[in-house]
């Protein structure tokens, strides 16, 4: 693909992240002729900074829609993640193999049986989670040595994890063996509109398509003005590190705590913090979080840290979701969300037949902007 003013495209694409990256999949994978356009590489990234959780057991507590959309793609996960080894020979190490939490206190315990009994009650008997006292938590964590003040935790065998690094080269890979382009350096700052094509300009030149995804994350609020979308995207920080190699010690990832690598490494985090667009570490955050760490386990004081990074969630301002077509400009789409991982399977599968024309899924219908306008008119 060039860069002139000719309609070389059916779909551009702008955001080469994995929400951008997971939908290009899908419609490259349809037959679709995309163009991925992603600015400079030390823009802000999440999909290059984050945790790699399949999470669900812990989405749409007050949003039943939620937990629906995330279990319907923790289900599709599986044919996902062996479709992309299968093209690409890359492997996103995915595994639906449970989530582990540990309660420390016999309040935090308490409360947390409560959750998790009234999710129950919300969801039906798709929510699968069981309490676990301390030795039951012992015998699952395989004898590992828990601190003094565990009580007790659940496990769901609903969650999974994935190596987000290793999807997201996957992702890239796929999209190129199925013919689309992926356009780096080429940051879009105007969009325009005429006779049902969409031109988007940048100092690199212009490219044209009938139809235009935005999926740029923090970026995204900028673009969607320009096809008529007003939806509000904002960062928030994530701060995590990681361990030297250690022998396989944890079989399950430990919520907002934990997760073993298969070649041994240890990623310990995840913090939640409203601080703008600072994507700095703090000395402060990653002591907390370790302090929490070995709190619950602490066999994990003696193993080194070797890397610490953060990185900013692109947050919608309710927190779920946006799947909007403008109404203004039809053929443009607005897609952002802050658990691109866990909806990557989602978004390849159900996303492209609406994009191309088709009929918006029923699971998507809850996410458009209009459910924003309800909420504040009422
Ligand atoms: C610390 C942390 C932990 C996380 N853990 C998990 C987890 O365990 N499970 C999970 O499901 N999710 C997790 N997430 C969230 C997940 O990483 C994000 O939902 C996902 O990466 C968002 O992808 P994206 O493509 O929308 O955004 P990004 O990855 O931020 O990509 C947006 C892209 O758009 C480009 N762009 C912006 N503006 C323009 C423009 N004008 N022109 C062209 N390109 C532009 C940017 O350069 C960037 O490449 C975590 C996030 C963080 C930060």
């Amino acid at each position: 693909m060039t860069n002139s003013n000719q309609h070389e495209a059916d779909v551009l694409i702008v955001g080469g992240g994995v929400v951008g990256a997971s939908i290009a999949y899908g419609l490259a994978e349809e037959g679709a002729k995309i163009g991925i356009l992603d600015a400079e590489d030390s823009d802000f990234s999440a999909s290059r900074g984050n945790f790699g959780m399949i999470s669900i057991s812990n989405k749409g507590f007050n949003n039943l829609a939620y937990f629906r959309l995330s279990y319907a793609s923790s289900r599709l996960w599986p044919e996902f993640a062996s479709t992309l080894r299968e093209q690409t020979g890359i492997d996103p190490a995915f595994d639906l193999k449970g989530k582990v939490y540990i309660s420390v206190g016999d309040r935090e315990f308490a409360a947390h049986a409560e959750k998790v009994a009234e999710y129950a009650r919300r969801v039906g008997a798709e929510y699968q989670h069981d309490i676990l006292n301390r030795a039951d938590l012992r015998q699952m964590l395989g004898n590992v040595r828990l601190g003094e003040r565990v009580t007790g935790g659940s496990f769901s065998p609903l969650d999974g994890i994935a190596e987000p690094l290793k999807l997201y080269s996957g992702l890239l890979n796929a999209i190129q063996r199925h013919g689309g382009s992926i356009l780096r350096d080429h940051r879009v700052g105007r969009i325009q509109h005429q006779r049902g094509i969409f031109t988007v300009e940048g100092p690199w030149g212009s490219l044209s398509a009938p139809r235009l995804v935005i999926a740029a994350g923090l970026g995204t609020p900028d673009l969607a003005s320009q096809v008529g979308i007003s939806v509000k995207v904002r960062p928030q920080r994530g701060q995590m590190m990681v361990t030297e190699r250690v022998e396989q010690s944890f079989p399950y990832p430990v919520s907002g705590l934990l997760r073993q690598n298969p070649e041994g490494t240890i990623m310990i985090g995840v913090s939640t913090e409203e601080v703008g667009y600072d994507d700095r570490t703090t000395v402060s955050v990653l002591r907390s979080l370790a302090m929490k760490a070995i709190e619950r386990l602490p066999d994990l004081g003696s193993v080194q840290i070797t890397r610490c990074w953060a990185a900013l969630r692109p947050r919608t301002e309710d927190g779920y979701p946006v799947y909007q077509e403008s109404h203004e400009r039809p053929g443009a789409f607005v897609i952002t969300c802050h658990s691109g991982i866990t909806l990557a399977a989602l978004h390849k599968r159900l996303l492209p037949q609406w994009i191309l024309g088709g009929r918006k899924d029923a699971l998507l219908e809850p996410f458009g902007l209009g459910r924003l306008q309800s909420a504040s008119a009422a």
